[in-house]
């Protein structure tokens, strides 16, 4: 299936790694031009390098940390004037809110919720001159379901605003065909993944195997979801197809989510 989306240009956030570089290589697959952005370097320019082989895409790095003042502007000065915008960070570290104090609380609002409102409000305006957007914001599964995650307390809340604010923005766009969405992954096979299971299992004092069994054998699908399969949801998302979605929360969750989605 084309999306439609060939010459378009988008700022994937945070990806080097992990979903955000499975975004950039669907959306470069589809033809469209990218700015990419990571705080480390070297994976960076390497995703990069990779995603042009690959598809022979303009690709654009920039290092820097999105999450400041700074790392936005200079992302934005690559691309002023997206089509295409990914919203996406590292998220706060998992643990007990009684041992988060007030700058752990700051900085995870600046990187998971005012970020993605900042970078929204430098760019939906051309969106809408231009009629066309497509703004996805990745957050968590745990935003719809709090209570699978009791460590990501901190996560979960500075995600709810952003989600809250974004159902809000999303319905004052939607007629000029600028969508919003929110791709929420539930257990996607990635670094992070890996390190917030690294961190349970030490927590519960159990194998890092056994704690990926107990994981897996709750989800109906019975494994973790791949980078592929949550990139694809996200491109089709973006896609010119997509017009009449918006102010969604599409979970990729292998059917984890207990109720009607
Ligand atoms: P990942 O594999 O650890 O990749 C994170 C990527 O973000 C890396 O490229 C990293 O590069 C970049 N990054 C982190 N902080 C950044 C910053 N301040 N500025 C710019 N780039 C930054 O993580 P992931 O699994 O893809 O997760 C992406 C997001 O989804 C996170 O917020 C995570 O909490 C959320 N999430 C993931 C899952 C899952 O199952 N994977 C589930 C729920 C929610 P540098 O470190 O070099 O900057």
């Amino acid at each position: 299936m084309d999306l439609g989306i060939g010459g378009r240009k988008a700022i994937v956030c945070a990806s080097s790694k992990g979903l955000g570089r499975g975004v950039a290589f669907a959306l470069a697959s589809e033809g469209v031009e990218l700015v990419l952005n990571a705080r480390g370097r070297d994976a960076l320019e390497a995703t990069a390098a990779d995603i042009r082989r690959a598809t022979g895409a303009k690709v654009t790095a920039v290092a820097t940390d999105i999450t400041t003042e700074a790392g936005r502007q200079a992302v934005l000065a690559a691309c002023p004037d997206p089509d295409i915008l990914i919203n996406n960070a590292g998220g706060p570290p998992p643990g007990d809110f009684r041992d988060v104090d007030r700058d752990a609380w700051i900085r995870a609002l600046d990187a998971n919720m005012l970020t993605p409102i900042f970078l929204v409000r430098a760019t939906i305006d051309k969106m809408i001159e231009r009629r066309f957007g497509r703004i996805v914001n990745i957050t968590s599964a745990s935003v719809k379901s709090p209570g699978s995650s009791p460590t990501l307390g901190v996560s979960v809340g500075v995600r709810a605003g952003l989600t809250g604010f974004m159902g809000v923005l999303a319905r004052q766009v939607a007629h000029h065909n600028v969508t919003i969405n929110g791709a929420l992954p539930g257990r996607i096979e990635t670094d992070r993944l890996l390190s917030i299971t690294e961190f349970e299992s030490k927590k519960m004092g159990r194998p890092i195997d056994e704690v990926h069994a107990a994981h897996q054998a709750i989800i109906p699908a019975k494994r973790y979801g791949t980078v592929l399969e949550f990139a694809a949801a996200t491109a089709f998302l973006c896609s010119a197809q997509a017009s009449y979605i918006t102010a969604q929360n599409i979970m990729l969750d292998g059917g984890t989510f207990p109720g009607i989605a």
